[in-house]
């Protein structure tokens, strides 16, 4: 279990930078934590970069992340799974490469699903944040995306019959809804978001994984009203700045009463991203800044999104959280600046919930025996 005492201790040691606020040693901080509980089964990754990987797989196995679920693009899929051997499994995902909307979400999606599959993928995702409008737009139908459009058919009728799992993406924060995503006659209100997905989980009736805490952290008593419904829906708890942000603001009765009533549909997920252009030095990547610029600060994302989950869900911890959160400032910049965090809540889960969470209900889904 955790040293609740020493964790953090490592302050001051490194330079700060976005995701180390507090300048610490992710390395020695690491043989604070560890072991978890059981090995952890990381259910929510974007891995890429098999240079890039080399150091996320170091900080993973220093806090104890042994299994990986993630979502390689199919090209990727063998280097990568050269590197990780057995503990990796692939996600099926779409080649958003492509400017033919066929290709990116129809029959092609629906032939690269097939591949995945060949290669072991059980796995299918199905993205659908509010900005996919404006690309659907580009591709000259702004509802392309929306999750139970004819659009969607060839794919997901090609991964149901593969028996597969489906995965999706629905909404984002509150915090894009309030500022990027105003323009509801564009964008949706984020309910209506929620209507598509529920048409859709009624028209498969597959085992369905909802990314980031089903995308409503928010508001946990709607996931309660989600999960009572479709007794085939489970929940990651991916994304870790808008998981700390906004499961902060419960109180530890709340979220404790929540992850036991849905225990076992609700896997750890920390959606940590790896790219080799974290290595180069490029500055950006088509729209997304690159958070790292050199194996030392790769190495400190990777880190810091393990060391605090970890210390969310397992410790007593109080005070702020080590990676910067923007979203603040988006909403209110005039109380925060962009390298400002929101208070990390730690939750000191019970042994039984930490299992589950960690392993257990990902491994019963997705990973068998
Ligand atoms: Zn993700």
């Amino acid at each position: 279990m955790v040293d609740t005492l020493t964790i953090g201790s490592t302050r001051g040691s490194n330079p700060t930078t976005e995701h180390n606020r507090f300048g610490l040693d992710y390395r020695k901080e690491a043989a604070f934590f560890a072991p978890p509980v059981v090995p952890i089964l990381d259910a929510h990754l974007h891995i890429n970069g098999a240079h890039a990987a080399v150091h996320f797989l170091e900080a993973a196995h220093l806090y104890g992340a042994t299994r990986f679920l993630s979502m390689t693009r199919l090209e990727e899929v063998n280097a990568i799974r050269d590197l990780f051997q057995d503990s990796i499994r692939f996600i099926a995902m779409a080649d958003y490469k492509t400017t033919d909307p066929r290709e990116t979400l129809g029959v092609g999606f629906a032939r690269r699903i097939r591949d995945y599959h060949a290669l072991g993928s059980r796995v299918a995702k199905f993205w659908c944040a509010p900005r996919a409008r404006d690309q659907g737009a580009d591709l000259g139908d702004p509802s392309l995306f929306d999750l139970d459009a004819p659009s969607r058919r060839p794919a997901m009728d090609e991964a149901a019959s593969l028996g597969m799992t489906f995965m999706a993406h629905v909404a984002d924060p509150d915090t894009w809804f309030a500022t990027k995503y105003a323009n509801a006659s564009r964008y949706g209100t984020k309910s209506s978001h929620y209507e598509a997905l529920e048409r859709a989980i009624d028209r498969y009736p597959v085992p369905w994984i909802i990314a980031h805490m089903g995308g409503w952290p928010e508001n946990i008593d709607f996931l309660d009203g989600l999960l009572s419904r479709h007794a085939n829906v489970h929940l990651d708890t991916s994304a870790t700045k808008w998981m700390v942000r906004e499961l902060g603001r419960y109180d530890t009765a709340r979220i404790t009463t929540f992850l036991r009533r849905w225990q076992g549909r609700i896997f750890f997920g920390s959606d940590t991203v790896t790219t080799d252009d974290h290595l180069h030095g490029a500055q950006k990547v088509g729209e997304m800044a690159v958070k790292a610029s050199n194996a030392a600060q790769a190495f400190e994302l990777y880190a810091s999104r393990y060391w605090t989950l970890r210390t969310m869900w397992e410790t007593a911890w109080v005070g702020e959280s080590p990676i910067a959160d923007p979203d603040l400032s988006m909403v209110d910049s005039v109380r925060y600046s962009t390298n400002d965090a929101p208070p990390l809540v730690g939750r000191a889960l019970p042994r039984d919930l930490l299992e589950s969470l960690y392993a257990g209900a990902a491994t019963r889904l997705i990973w068998g025996p």
